[in-house]
């Protein structure tokens, strides 16, 4: 076995931070038994839910934008339009109204809060 091999195991090994991490977890696995059952959603975030609810919070965190247009958007519209690179009002006002109501995940009650977002910005729909 090569050298740096080696100490590269017995380091793993000796890692203060992962060994406090690993306690942790543990300590919280047991903590959470009692609330919920524990969830692993595809991207490997363990959570845990009492209910039947399949959301991961940790993911939902990420996918939600904090602020922007996007954010003011129901998930299915939003995924819509992040799938077109359309993550701006710049970049919405270059489709016509029609264009985005053709995208999957948008529907007629999506269109008002678009051009909301687009008039704050000086902007519309393409004509
Ligand atoms: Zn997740």
């Amino acid at each position: 076995m090569p050298n740096d091999l080696v100490s590269k195991i017995f380091y793993r090994f000796l890692t203060p931070y992962e060994y406090v991490k690993s306690f942790k977890a543990k300590y919280l696995e047991q903590a959470h038994m009692k609330k919920g059952t524990l969830r692993i959603c595809e991207k490997g975030h363990k959570y845990y839910k009492s209910t039947d609810c399949p959301a991961c919070p940790v993911c939902e965190k990420e996918k939600k934008p904090k602020e922007g247009f996007l954010s003011t958007l129901g998930a299915p519209a939003r995924r819509a339009l992040e799938n077109q690179k359309i993550l701006t009002e710049k970049e919405l006002s270059k489709y016509s109204k029609y264009e985005i109501l053709k995208l999957h995940g948008i529907g007629p009650s999506s269109i008002p809060g678009l051009e909301k977002a687009l008039a704050v910005k000086g902007l519309s729909f393409r004509k």
